[in-house]
């Protein structure tokens, strides 16, 4: 009878990779997984990004026994300062830090390089046995859910993303900032050694402008944003920008069909939640399938895949709404919009169980929180 049964997960990257190392820890090895992406030919990884993985992420990847691959080059976020200024202010005012653990001895965040998480789950994958097929037999990633006949909602933002390494001479102290400057927020997030990453957000006009500058006009640029702070600073690599835009599906599921990851949802970088969401669904999904599997249930069945929309689908809505909202507010040049959220922010930091709350909630503890993101086997 099982032996009937596979799962095709369509996407090798994070999401699908997490999930499929989920079922199979979950399923035993009697359920064929079989995990297709064109993307796997061209391994090792060389996405030059790097992700914010929130506690609970990083958790879930504890108890799918990949964390221990990454570790030595995950960088935990220590603290944070937010600032809201213009461009050419000659100070930035602090009107929000945050500090400490969400547990003792448990940061709320660490940073990783895309590359070394990719290559940690495609290995961890073989070590498996799941099946990954070098070919897909679609090209864009759309595909699967547009022929589903599974519309979406949302927009394109008139703004991307440029993400480039910055060497510096001192040490970051695990701290990340985020600066909310008049074309959107300018985020510094520490890696191991003394590098941060940015993800910088401008005009897509601005944007495309810039990433095509010399590396000395590109250096004036950068500092004039990132700032002596942390002594001089070079880009490491050649910096690229990401079209940013918002989209949910219109339904998580279909027939004998679910969605993960961005391919359910992609939402603005401004709180770095996309892939922490889509793990949330790895999560929530490898958790619903393993509970009917024991039940003797069959996997596809409406029923089952309907658990896992009610479970992920409002709470993305939700998270949606706080990225569109945030960006609206911060991005851009109204004094009395800045003046009401630096009244807010000032607020906030001054209420110490309030900004636990916040904590929590970015750290994805908050809510009903599936077992892997608890760090629990299945
Ligand atoms: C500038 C920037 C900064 C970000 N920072 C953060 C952050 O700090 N924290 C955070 O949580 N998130 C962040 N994100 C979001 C995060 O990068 C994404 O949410 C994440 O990459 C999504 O992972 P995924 O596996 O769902 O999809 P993807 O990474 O897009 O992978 C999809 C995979 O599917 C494959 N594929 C496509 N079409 C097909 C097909 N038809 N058949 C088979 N395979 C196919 C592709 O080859 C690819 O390997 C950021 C995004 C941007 C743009």
């Amino acid at each position: 009878m099982s032996a009937q049964r596979s799962i095709i997960i369509g996407g090798g990257a994070f999401a699908g990779l997490a999930l499929a190392q989920a079922l199979r820890q979950g399923l035993g090895g009697d359920i064929p997984i079989i995990v297709a992406d064109p993307a796997l030919a061209s391994r090792p990884s060389r996405d030059p990004r790097a992700t914010a993985i929130v506690a609970a992420c990083r958790r879930l990847f504890e108890a799918l026994e990949v964390w221990d691959q990454v570790a030595a080059q995950a960088q935990p976020i220590l603290d944070m300062v937010v600032t809201d200024s213009r461009l050419r202010d000659a100070t930035r005012p602090v009107f929000l830090t945050f500090a400490g653990d969400v547990e003792p001895g448990e940061p709320f965040a660490h940073m990783v390089e895309n590359r070394h998480l990719i290559d940690a789950l495609v290995k961890r994958a073989e070590a498996e046995g799941v099946d990954l097929l070098l070919v897909a037999a679609d090209g864009a990633r759309s595909k699967l859910r547009e022929r589903a006949g599974i519309a979406t909602h949302g927009w394109e933002y008139d703004q991307s993303g440029i993400v480039v390494t910055v060497g510096h001479e001192r040490d970051h102290q695990g701290r990340a900032e985020e600066h909310f400057l008049p074309a959107g927020p300018f985020a510094i997030l520490p890696l191991k050694g003394n590098r941060s990453s940015l993800v910088w957000t401008e005009s897509r006009k601005e944007a495309s402008r810039i990433v095509a500058l010399s590396d000395d006009e590109f250096h004036g640029e950068l500092e004039q944003r990132f700032g002596l702070h942390l002594g001089e600073i070079k880009a490491l690599d050649k910096p690229r920008a990401f079209p940013l835009g918002y989209f949910v599906a219109r339904s998580f599921i279909g027939e004998r069909l679910a969605l993960v990851g961005d391919a359910a949802h992609v939402i603005h970088p401004i709180a770095g939640q996309g892939l922490n969401m889509g793990l949330k669904d790895v999560a929530a999904l490898a958790e619903v399938i393993v509970d009917a599997a024991r039940l003797g249930m069959d996997l596809g069945q409406a029923d089952v895949l309907d658990r896992y929309q009610r479970w992920r689908r409002f709470d993305t809505m939700a998270m949606g709404l706080a990225t569109n909202s945030l960006n609206l507010l911060f991005s851009n040049e109204s004094t009395l919009l800045r003046a009401v959220r630096d009244i807010g922010l000032g607020l906030v930091d001054r209420a110490p169980p309030l900004k636990s709350i916040f904590i929590r909630q970015a750290a994805g503890l908050a809510g009903e929180v599936p077992r892997l993101l608890k760090g629990e086997a299945l």
